[in-house]
């Protein structure tokens, strides 16, 4: 029950700060309490037979488990500090880099070999966009794919079953300060430990908000990204996807001088339904494998949101966005992009007409119902702009799911050492509200790892 160092999540963030204490210093007592399954047991009932929509499981085996919200994503691991999080103004961009190309190596050492790095260094469509206004965004990106980031995970954690005690099922109700030293309280039982890492990501973001309450931790409040995520035919993107495989264009519209960016795009991917907290939103992924293709590509639109005087909460306007969508829809909606410039719904039978077959069951809809107006004529003329170095993004039959929201943790005041004002007491990865992605995350779980294993020599 007395830890050396005790872990909450075991996310990216979770695994890879477990991961450097167990090799640097296996004489460590170390525990991971983590609120979701075991990788094998993490199972979304969602078939899109018997069960075709989300029905709100306790934990959501999507979000919550080993290997945390990315377990089942598409595997992109951008190492950039130009998207991403804000993790560099912490720890300075040379070393942020450094720690995610340490991470890449783990990765492939782990089961990734053989995967490509795709990188935006030297490429032609820098220019093109930059002749239309849209800016794409430096970065170097493995795509690992669904299926072998699935099993990095099994090898991580084959790794490290016998040198830290991880224990599943078992979420953390309170941590306290007591005498220097933390008190952890889960399942009714009281742990203790000299050093607390959290990384509770997006998932745990509720309880991150009440545990700094509790602890005095200030908390600043975050954007929140609201937008749709478009499927389209493979072939309107492929001249961009087989380049880079993921690109980030930014745009900045001329009718309100706000800024635009595609997001998480996966090539002959599929579209998926994510379940934030009861609140069903769209996301998307893809197989490395050539037999899981699709024929399309999927990525989202979003536009960047946040309150702080006197409405704070820009989580709690990207949710009732959301809710409203689930509303309307049950779910998430489908609209064609000639059905909602043409101002009407679309109905199954003009989903049907269409020369584009939906990835995801969504309910055809109207989102102008749902995005409010501002939202809406961005990602318009977003489409549009795309159109010119994509043709065919605009037509008719483009299929824009909504809504796509990207939700933020408050963001935590921490020092450079990423540690709280309670010393020892280190808040990393997307629940600190400093990472959004899976390298950073990662990368921020090496760097506490690092700091905790030099204050103990
Ligand atoms: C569908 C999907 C696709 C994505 N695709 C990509 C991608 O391709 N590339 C990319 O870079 N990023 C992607 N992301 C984002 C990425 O997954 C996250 O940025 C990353 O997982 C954050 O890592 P983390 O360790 O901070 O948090 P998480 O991965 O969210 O892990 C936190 C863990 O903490 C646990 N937890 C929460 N509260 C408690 C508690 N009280 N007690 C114990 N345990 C608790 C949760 O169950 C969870 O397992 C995707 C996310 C989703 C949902």
């Amino acid at each position: 029950m007395d830890y050396d160092v005790i872990i909450i999540g075991a996310g990216p963030g979770g695994i890879f700060s477990a991961y450097e204490l167990c090799l640097n210093a296996p004489q460590l007592k170390i525990a991971v309490f983590e609120a979701g399954h075991a990788l094998h047991e993490r199972k979304c009932p969602i078939d899109g037979k018997k069960v075709r929509s989300c029905v709100n499981c306790k934990i959501c085996s999507i979000m919550s488990g080993f290997g945390g919200a990315g377990a089942f994503s598409d595997g992109k691991h951008n190492i950039t500090n130009d998207f991403g999080g804000s993790l560099h103004e912490y720890i300075g961009k040379e070393r942020a880099l450094e720690l995610m190309h340490y991470v890449d190596g783990i990765t492939l050492k782990f089961g990734g070999e053989g995967t490509k790095l795709y990188s935006t260094a030297g490429t032609k469509f820098k220019k093109e966009c930059i002749q239309h206004g849209l800016h794409l965004l430096d970065a170097s990106v493995r795509h690992l794919g669904t299926d072998i980031n699935y099993r990095v995970l099994e090898n991580l954690y084959a790794f490290l079953q016998d040198k830290a005690e991880i224990r599943f099922d078992s979420p953390v109700d309170t941590v306290s300060a007591v005498e220097g030293r933390y008190e952890i309280l889960s399942g009714g039982k009281k742990y203790t430990c000299t050093k607390c890492i959290i990384s509770v990501g997006r998932s745990g973001s509720k309880w991150m908000e009440q545990v700094c309450k509790q602890l005095g931790i200030v908390t600043r409040s975050n954007r929140v990204d609201i937008g749709v995520r478009v499927e389209l035919p493979a072939e309107v993107f492929s001249h961009i996807t087989d380049e880079l495989y993921e690109s980030k264009i930014v745009y900045c519209t001329q009718k309100y001088g706000d800024l635009v960016r595609t997001f998480c795009m996966n090539p002959r991917g599929a579209v998926v339904t994510e379940n934030t907290n009861g609140i069903i939103t769209v996301n998307g992924h893809s197989y490395e494998d050539p037999a899981r293709h699709t024929e399309n590509t999927n990525f989202a639109l979003l536009v960047a949101k946040h309150f702080s005087e006197p409405f704070k909460d820009s989580n709690g306007y990207g949710e009732s966005v959301a809710r409203l969508s689930n509303m309307l829809g049950g779910g998430v909606i489908v609209q064609r992009f000639g059905d909602l410039v043409r101002g009407r719904r679309s109905t199954p039978a003009r989903i049907e007409d269409s020369f584009i077959t939906p990835t995801l069951k969504a309910t055809p809809g109207d989102l102008s119902l749902v995005l409010p107006k501002r939202i809406l004529d961005d990602i318009i003329e977003m489409i549009y702009a795309l159109d010119k170095i994509a043709p065919g993004t605009a037509n008719d039959d483009t299929l824009l799911y909504g809504v796509e929201v990207k939700f933020y943790n408050m963001e935590v005041d921490v020092d450079n050492n990423l540690e709280s004002c309670h010393r020892g007491l280190y808040i990393i990865g997307d629940g600190s509200g400093i990472t959004h992605s899976l390298t950073h995350a990662s990368a921020s779980g090496v760097y506490v790892a690092r700091n905790i294993l030099g204050a103990m020599q």
